[in-house]
């Protein structure tokens, strides 16, 4: 069962209570890294980094809206080259769901038994040039204040979010270890801390990092927030789904195909893709058709919506909308749902 703590913020510094509590958290249980998104100062913005130096904690900012990477593709880069004692990831929803489907299709390496998954709450991203835009007028701890206080407001959708965000299925971290809460929260005096077991409490002693537990009316209302939010989400996305049925039929492969009328061929959708990896393993030689297409749909059915394919594509080729469509088909004729803990994929069952 959840153990579900709540950490204090002074004076609405929401961001340096987060990082206060990491760098606690750090200090009580001997981490030696953390992957996360970091502050930077010049030019502003945001990129992912490896912390090994506890001060550096201090630039952390899981919730500045904008995704660089998918954090999930960067681990597995980082897990293949070097090994920690302890390390932690702090990943969005998306990401979480892609690292675990990275091992359920067994690319993550073994003994990841220290590797700690630390998931946010997402209320969603916006496109790199208009992240840039409103730092540019707000800078990135004004714009990332400004989210939260819209999360505390209970302001969780918008138009300016990438529309991978506005159909997300996932706005706050299933299966990770711990979450860091801030979705219908009063970000401005707590934050919430859950545990996903007593299990994971005690070893993370997470007691002794934070203040107290959360009441039930915390949580209650957290839910309440992510319901409704996922409600929001649940519609815009049977919207889309059933025009893109509409207008392009599953039979009809030539309306499949114009959606890629743009395309350049530059291939900057596929290397953001962390699950996209056939072409590396795929024996060109004897590459047919066939084989692409199975290889194709193992893809799609992967895929845990983050969005990035299209973040990366300049010629405005909709592949949220297309790739979501496929996937959600696909992974209905499957039963099976990509980013849940130890599935077996379905080619090998
Ligand atoms: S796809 Fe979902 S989890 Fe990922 S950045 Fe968007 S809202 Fe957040
Ligand atoms: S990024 Fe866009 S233009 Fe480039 S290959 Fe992908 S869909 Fe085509
Ligand atoms: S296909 Fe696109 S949305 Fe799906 S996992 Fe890859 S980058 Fe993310």
């Amino acid at each position: 069962m959840n153990v579900n703590r709540i950490i204090e913020v002074y004076q609405g510094e929401t961001l340096n209570a987060l990082r206060e509590f990491i760098f606690a958290w750090w200090q009580h249980n001997n981490i030696t890294a953390v992957l996360a998104p970091v502050e930077l100062s010049n030019p502003a913005g945001v990129q992912l980094a490896v912390i090994e130096d506890p001060q550096q904690l201090m630039s952390v900012n899981p919730f500045a809206p904008v995704m660089i990477n998918n954090t999930a593709g960067e681990a597995l880069q980082i897990l293949d080259n070097h090994s920690f004692e302890k390390l932690a990831l702090i990943l969005r929803p998306c990401e979480l769901r892609t690292f675990i489907e990275l091992g359920n299709i067994g690319r993550l390496p073994t003994g990841l038994e220290n590797t700690l998954l630390v998931g946010v709450d997402c209320p969603g991203v916006l496109y790199p040039d208009e992240f840039r835009r409103q730092v540019d007028i707000l800078g990135v701890e004004t714009l990332t204040r400004s989210v939260l206080h819209d999360l505390s407001e209970g302001h969780l959708q918008s138009t300016s979010m990438r529309k991978a965000c506005q159909i997300c299925r996932w706005s706050s971290p299933s299966r990770a270890d711990v979450v860091i809460g801030v979705m219908g929260v009063d970000v401005e005096n707590v934050i919430l801390i859950i545990a996903r077991d007593e299990i994971i409490d005690a070893r993370e002693h997470l007691e002794r990092v934070t203040f107290k537990l959360a009441s039930e009316y915390q949580l209650s209302h957290r839910e309440t927030i992510l319901g409704a939010l996922a409600e929001k989400r649940e519609e815009v996305r049977n919207k889309m789904n059933a025009n893109f049925q509409d207008q392009c039929p599953f039979n009809d492969l030539g309306c499949l195909l114009s959606f890629f009328a743009n395309c350049t061929l530059c291939g900057e959708c596929l290397k953001a893709c962390p699950i996209f990896e056939f072409r590396k393993t795929a024996s060109l030689h004897k590459a047919s058709l066939v084989e692409d297409l199975v290889l194709i749909s193992r893809w799609l059915a992967s895929c845990t919506g983050c969005g990035m394919c299209e973040q990366e594509c300049e010629q405005g080729v909709p592949l949220s909308l297309v790739v979501n469509s496929l996937n959600h088909r696909i992974c209905q004729e499957l039963q099976y749902t990509p980013g849940e803990i130890n599935q077996e994929v379905p080619w090998i069952k």
